[in-house]
């Protein structure tokens, strides 16, 4: 039988338990994740008031600008703001 003291036992569950983590982190998720962000241009909006660029997750035709109130339609082409 092999003789280990706690403190190495100890190390070593948790070194292979970081490296595992690591591994299948890598290995599952990490690129998948910053491409879904990348691509979903749909959710990002400008407002034509004050021109701040936000995230609304709805994807619906109208959103309202966070920092002034704004109505903004999601055609670019007739990007009318109401002021409210
Ligand atoms: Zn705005």
């Amino acid at each position: 039988m092999i003789k280990l003291d706690i403190s190495m036992a100890l190390f070593f569950y948790l070194f292979f338990s970081v490296v595992f983590i690591l591994i299948a982190w890598s290995f599952f998720d990490l690129g998948t994740k910053l491409k879904t962000f990348s691509s979903d241009e749909r959710y990002i909006w400008h407002c034509s008031i004050c021109a701040h660029t936000y995230v609304d997750s709805k994807g619906e035709e109208i959103s309202t600008c966070p920092r002034c109130g704004s109505y903004n339609q999601k055609k670019k082409a007739e990007s009318a703001s109401v002021k409210v």
